[in-house]
């Protein structure tokens, strides 16, 4: 696999490489661009395989993923719609196929897309959750902050 942002060879660490207070066994493996950290893009892999989340992510990208993720995971996790429903409904949205549809995939600008739409819903149930999950306090919209003028495609 090679990194999207500079070209280099990622190669396959333990999670304690990025996370150094992770416990390698909890945390698993990493696919981590071999610039890093110069180039700080990686992305991890799902439990107990070796086989990515999605794209090498850099910062950037992570705090969107992020971001999306914190949105879109309370239309499921309330339990408005089962997971497979949520991501069948996001994929409608997003005018793309079901197989592709996987946060983990998207660059910045699709995960923009899914924080909007997310955002729009304003559901009883999705809000309460919210409000249970992450609390009203932390409802700010974090995500904008460091990148209102840096918008990139
Ligand atoms: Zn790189």
């Amino acid at each position: 696999m090679k990194c999207p942002y500079c070209g280099a060879e990622a190669h396959l660490k333990d999670a304690t490489f990025i996370y150094h207070y992770a416990r390698s066994k909890q945390w698993g493996k990493v696919w981590v661009c071999s610039n890093y950290p110069k180039c700080n893009s990686y992305v991890g892999c799902h439990k107990g395989t070796d086989i990515p989340l999605g794209r090498l992510a850099n910062e950037k990208l992570r705090t969107f993923k992020t971001e999306a993720h914190r949105q879109f995971d309370p239309i499921w996790k309330s339990g408005l719609m089962s997971r497979k429903e949520a991501y069948k409904w996001l994929a409608t949205m997003l005018k793309i196929p079901i197989e592709d549809c996987h946060i983990g995939m998207f660059d910045v600008s699709m995960c923009q897309k899914v924080i909007h739409l997310c955002k729009k819903q304003d559901n009883q149930i999705i809000n309460e959750y919210r409000d249970k999950e992450y609390g009203n306090k932390n409802n700010k919209k974090v995500f904008t902050r460091g990148y209102k003028n840096s918008r990139t495609n």
